[in-house]
């Protein structure tokens, strides 16, 4: 029997990479996107979720009806409730009030119970949801706290997988990784990896207009005037996370939720790859840096797609929530126009 798994977490990880033919089609080198909705659980990170969950099995710290407790826009929140079913864990989400009702009631539907709290406090505001996640998992007997922000077993996730499936799958070839930080896990675990096989490789991470990663990167210092709010999920932060590893990031572009939108709709359009809004921002942050940087015909970059497109109908995919957003191309489906300006 061949690809024949146990369970579904057996799919996890080894996910396929696809050239971009016509939105990167200016730059020079050959451009990747690297496909983790291919992954079960439709991102990035259900590799995170198997990696700290089967961590904390090997420690002793779970038994069978333990509990997971964790912070998540989103996506690891999918991931920790698959991986719990499978395992015979409860999952508990504290989730931000910017995510879509869909989301949350997939989150449901995969069992997990979900407590909704503010984005928009400070992280150390008793109603954040890092803070409810850490208050539920101290007062929940004989749990765990995945804490993906602060936690190397993320970045060591994406070390052990993501950064040797893209050297495998590029032949060793790749010059740029590029991707969307959130916690950061996904950049810096792939680019440990990678620059250890390879320093000249270059690595960029892209962040979010509201979001003070790119300014730390480049002063050492936290610009309060940086923040506010912003649509895209998913990255960008206005706290330092430990799993994001600065000093294996060589540069950092900024995008704005305006443009990430356009692009995502543009990927879904030409490309026929139905990514979320951070597979926009990844292809609009790689457009910005292309501008001031040359990327040579033999250059092999290779763009994380963190998840699916599915989950972002009502958002991005909706030309209601285009208009409402006030970007003014919102229906449009001549992007050539759009992107003269
Ligand atoms: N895009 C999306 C849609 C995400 O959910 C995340 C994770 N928060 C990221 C990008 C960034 O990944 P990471 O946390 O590994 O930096």
């Amino acid at each position: 029997m061949t690809n024949v798994h146990e369970n579904i977490l057996g799919l996890i990880g080894n996910t396929p990479m696809v050239k971009l033919n016509t939105v990167t089609q200016n730059i020079p080198g050959t451009v990747y996107a690297k496909l983790e909705s291919y992954n079960p659980g439709h991102s990035t990170k259900d590799r995170i979720a198997i990696h700290i969950i089967e961590a904390a099995e090997e420690k002793g710290l779970l038994k069978p009806g333990s509990t997971v407790v964790e912070t998540t826009s989103g996506n690891t929140g999918f991931s920790i409730a698959m991986v719990c079913i499978i395992k015979g864990y409860k999952c508990i989400l504290a989730v931000s009030d910017k995510t879509k009702p869909e989301k949350i009631a997939y989150l449901k539907a995969l069992g997990a119970t979900v407590y909704i709290c503010p984005a928009n406090v400070p992280a150390n505001d008793p109603k954040s949801y890092y803070e409810v996640a850490k208050r539920i998992a101290a007062e929940t007997p004989g749990s765990i706290y995945i804490n993906q922000y602060f936690n190397e077993l993320n970045i060591d996730a994406h070390y052990r997988t993501t950064g040797p499936e893209i050297w495998e799958q590029t032949g060793g070839k790749i010059t740029h990784l590029i991707a969307c930080t959130g916690t950061g896990g996904t950049l810096s675990g792939s680019a440990k990896f990678l620059k250890e096989k390879n320093p000249d490789i270059k690595v960029i991470g892209v962040d979010a207009d509201g979001s003070i990663l790119k300014t730390f990167h480049e002063t050492g210092q936290v610009n309060k005037d940086d923040v506010h709010p912003y649509q895209i999920e998913g990255m960008g932060k206005n706290l330092i996370p430990s799993a994001l590893l600065f000093d294996q990031v060589d540069e950092f572009v900024r995008v704005n939720d305006e443009m990430s939108a356009y692009r995502t709709r543009e990927i879904a359009l030409k490309e026929a790859i139905m990514g979320g809004y951070t597979t926009g921002a990844v292809i609009q942050g790689l457009l910005q840096y292309a501008n001031s940087h040359e990327i040579k015909k033999d250059d092999v970059v290779v763009a994380i797609f963190p998840d699916h497109g599915s989950r972002y109908i009502t958002k991005v995919y909706s030309d209601k929530w285009m208009a409402e957003q006030g970007f003014i191309n919102n229906c449009v489906h001549n992007y050539d126009e759009v992107f003269k300006t």
